[in-house]
């Protein structure tokens, strides 16, 4: 199997319940048009591969459930890092290398997800919490300590939405100039 195998099969059950975004939609019956182990497995999990059809299997569970902790998989890893930068390298330290890394962060995340709502969860919550958790050191009131929390976590947040900016427009060029 090559990268692209290993996508496609993480993309079938999103392509079955009719969540992936046209373009995404077109590569994949490409894919399969050209592939034959995933045209398999996508005949494994339900007769032809047609857009916007309903099914539910055995199959489809097991299929999803494999494809749930491929993608928790990643998901820790994205989580992780995350936290890693909303503790190393955030406002919190008065470093401004955030600007960076965060932009790095929401182009990676939009690169592979392609959905904003992870980038905005990945890039806002870690910096909100870590934020909070350290004025619980400092004396502030409650309210203080969560304006100045999501206060801090836009800030990161706009960093990583410029990011995926440039990830969502790589994106469109390279499927564009194919
Ligand atoms: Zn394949």
């Amino acid at each position: 199997m090559n990268k692209d195998c290993y996508i496609a099969e993480d993309l079938l059950p999103l392509y079955n319940e009719d969540l992936l975004q046209d373009e995404t939609a077109v590569w994949l019956e490409d894919h399969l048009k050209s592939c034959k182990s995933c045209r398999d497995l996508s005949h494994l999990s339900k007769e032809p591969v047609e857009k916007g059809t309903v099914y539910s299997s055995v199959d489809h569970d097991k299929m999803f459930a494999k494809i749930n902790l491929k993608l928790s998989v990643y998901q820790i890893i994205f989580v992780a890092l995350s936290f890693f930068f909303a503790m190393k390298t955030s406002l919190l330290n008065e470093s401004f290398g955030f600007i960076l890394s965060y932009a790095v962060l929401g182009f990676a995340t939009y690169f592979f997800y392609q959905r904003l709502m992870i980038v905005i969860t990945i890039a806002f919550l870690p910096t909100f919490l870590w934020s909070l958790a350290q004025s619980v050191n400092e004396s502030v009131s409650v309210s203080e300590a969560i304006w100045g929390a999501s206060f801090l976590a836009l800030i990161h947040l706009l960093f990583a939405i410029i990011g995926s900016l440039v990830a969502f427009l790589l994106l469109k060029f390279k499927k564009e100039g194919k």
